[in-house]
């Protein structure tokens, strides 16, 4: 086994601390490397806190991992030691099924396994980015880009591909109004892709001190959400609406922001469940959908997309002694827009 060094949760809502455990001893497939930085995402904060109910303890959270190789297995011919390299929210899935043989491994008919929080197909828990090293099937590791800062790149990992997934997929391009709804790690990345993509930008936030940022990151417009007249302004304005929000909000109110045939994407996944009139819906043809991050090849074509159009996360890098606070803050929206941990501090 390989001794590692990791931060960890006991149980739900504990701080986090140093925990040691071991990863397993690397196998022909695998990939070894050293973690240079982790993203903290706000499905971290929801699972140490076990807002989901699906929370299994000690955790080590962290799914937004850049690294550099160290060591691969005997098989391994895509990577080898000194090659920046990327681990996200997956590291296995039953590769037969379906999906998995379409590259759409997150839904995995047989169930994927996540990078932390997860049971293994061996039976072992999985543990995460939050910690110095981790041990990964090469299937399931991304090629970095040297040409990016590996900080700024790791939340690409989850909150790039989160919102660059469902973009891809419904088509966002010239001509399409696209309200990115909540300005945080995945609302940012969502407004510099539906920018690139060629859509007319909309950021709709509770934040008015967020708006020169907003335009800043490629957003045309932006809207107070709590101000009436600003969103009656907006009313039937939308094609889509990607829904970035962590907390119970008001879908109803939203989904009359859409034209005819709009599409709302949810992504955020906040705790409660939520009341929705079907006439919202049928009032204007309207769809509410989901997404969940995104496959293998696409987290990929993602990586090279924001290599060949120097996209990356704006990032505040703090030490991991800090990471409850940095927990605090990002609930507070006071996050511009990812805490990413230098793992040299663990
Ligand atoms: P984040 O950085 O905390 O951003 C969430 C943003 O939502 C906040 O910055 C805030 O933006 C807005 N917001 C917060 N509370 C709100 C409220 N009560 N009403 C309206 N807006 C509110 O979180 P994140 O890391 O981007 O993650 C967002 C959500 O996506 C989380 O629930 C996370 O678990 C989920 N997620 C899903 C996937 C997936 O595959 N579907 C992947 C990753 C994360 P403003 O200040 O602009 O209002
Ligand atoms: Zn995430
Ligand atoms: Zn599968």
């Amino acid at each position: 086994m390989i001794a590692t060094k990791g931060y960890a949760a006991q149980s739900a809502g504990a701080p986090l601390g140093s925990w040691n455990f071991d990863r397993r001893e690397v196998g022909e497939h695998d990939v070894l490397f050293d973690i240079l930085y982790c993203g903290v995402c706000h499905s971290d904060l929801h699972q140490v806190r076990n807002e989901w109910g699906n929370s299994i303890f000690p955790m080590v959270p962290g799914h937004e991992i850049v690294g550099r190789v160290k060591q691969v297995g005997s098989a391994v011919k895509r990577f080898k030691a000194g090659d920046l390299a990327g681990v996200g929210c997956l590291v296995d899935s039953c590769r037969t099924c379906e999906n998995c043989k379409e590259g759409l491994e997150q839904y995995c008919l047989n169930g994927n396994t996540g990078t932390y929080n997860s049971i293994g197909r061996d039976g072992a828990p999985t543990y995460g980015g939050y910690s110095n090293q981790i041990v990964t099937h090469e299937d399931f590791v991304l090629h970095v880009s040297d040409k990016l800062p590996p900080e700024a790149v790791a939340p690409l990992l989850c909150a790039g591909i989160t919102t660059y997934s469902p973009l891809r997929h419904w088509g966002i391009r010239e001509g399409h109004k696209v309200a990115i709804l909540g300005l945080g790690g995945l609302g940012h990345m969502g407004v510099k892709f539906a920018s690139s993509f060629g859509a007319e930008v909309t950021v709709l936030s509770t934040s008015p001190s967020k708006e020169e940022n907003a335009r800043q990151l490629g957003a045309h417009k932006f809207t107070v959400t709590s101000d009436p007249e600003q969103l009656k302004a907006v009313t039937g304005y939308f094609d889509f609406i990607l829904d970035t929000v962590s907390a119970e909000h008001d879908y109803s109110m939203y989904l009359s922001l859409l034209k005819t045939n709009g599409v709302h994407i949810c992504v955020g996944a906040p705790p409660t469940p939520a009341q929705i009139h079907a006439f919202k819906l049928i009032g204007g043809r309207k769809s509410l959908a989901g997404s969940l991050i995104g496959g293998i090849p696409e987290t990929q074509e993602m990586l090279d997309y924001c290599a060949e159009h120097n996209i990356v996360s704006d990032v505040e890098v703090i030490d991991i002694k800090d990471i409850d606070t940095a927990y605090e803050r990002m609930l507070k929206g006071d996050v511009r827009y990812r805490f990413v941990i230098d793992m040299a501090t663990l």
